[in-house]
């Protein structure tokens, strides 16, 4: 039976990673807009030009566009057969009430929305302790993966770098704006009985787990 789940946290909460490991053991689809973007960008579709015109202006696609993508790979044949596993979408309660609509059109059932939960300050000192490589885009931290060297790469000797996106302000920040955005998301799946809450400070293997008890339990 294929699996159709939702991932929704903050980030630095390890989405990605429960995503993989639910790609590889259950088979389901990891989707992530991201990755839905850059491939219709790449086959020159014509969704896909419509997206890059507005990421070029370093503007944010439009709701309407990303439903479009997000609706196109969840039609196609390995997404029906092997179920899926979003992640980063939806992201708004507009993107929540569409992908319902479709998937209720489309006669898909949605198994599970879990919500992976973090303390912001966790993820401010998981996420701050990352330092990249100007050259090769080697990412160290501080903490779980120094390197050899302070501020030089072990790869390519090149300097080390905190990037913005790592900085403890901007995450702040994006976790001001996941907070404003999601936590009306998580209402609204919590209202269809859909929600479960797991705790993801623990270590991946843990996580898994419990997503495992939550989607046993569906
Ligand atoms: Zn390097």
């Amino acid at each position: 039976m294929p699996i159709r789940i939702i991932l929704v946290g903050p980030p630095g909460v390890g989405k990605g990673t429960q995503a993989a490991l639910l790609e590889e053991r259950l088979g389901a689809k990891q989707l992530s807009s991201g990755v839905i973007f850059r491939s219709e960008i790449e086959a020159e579709t014509d969704l896909g030009q419509l997206a890059k015109s507005y990421i070029d202006r370093g503007e944010l696609v439009p709701n309407g566009i990303t439903i479009q993508m997000m609706v196109k790979r969840l039609r196609t044949d390995d997404v029906r057969q092997r179920g899926f596993v979003l992640d980063g979408f939806p992201r708004t309660v507009r993107q929540a009430e569409a992908l319902s609509e479709e998937l209720d059109k489309e006669g898909i059932p949605l198994d599970a929305v879990v919500s992976l939960e973090v303390d912001d300050e966790i993820v401010v000192e998981r996420l701050s302790g990352r330092i990249g490589c100007t050259k090769c885009g080697e990412i160290y931290h501080a903490i779980t993966k120094p390197p050899k060297r302070e501020g030089i790469c072990d790869k390519c000797n090149s300097p080390l770098f905190v990037r913005e996106d790592d900085k403890p302000e901007t995450i702040r920040e994006r976790l001001r704006v996941f907070h404003e955005n999601t936590r009306p998301v998580i209402d609204y799946y919590a209202g269809k009985g859909k929600l479960s809450r797991i705790d993801a400070n623990q270590a991946p293997e843990a996580v898994y787990a419990s997503i495992a008890t939550a989607l046993g339990e569906a």
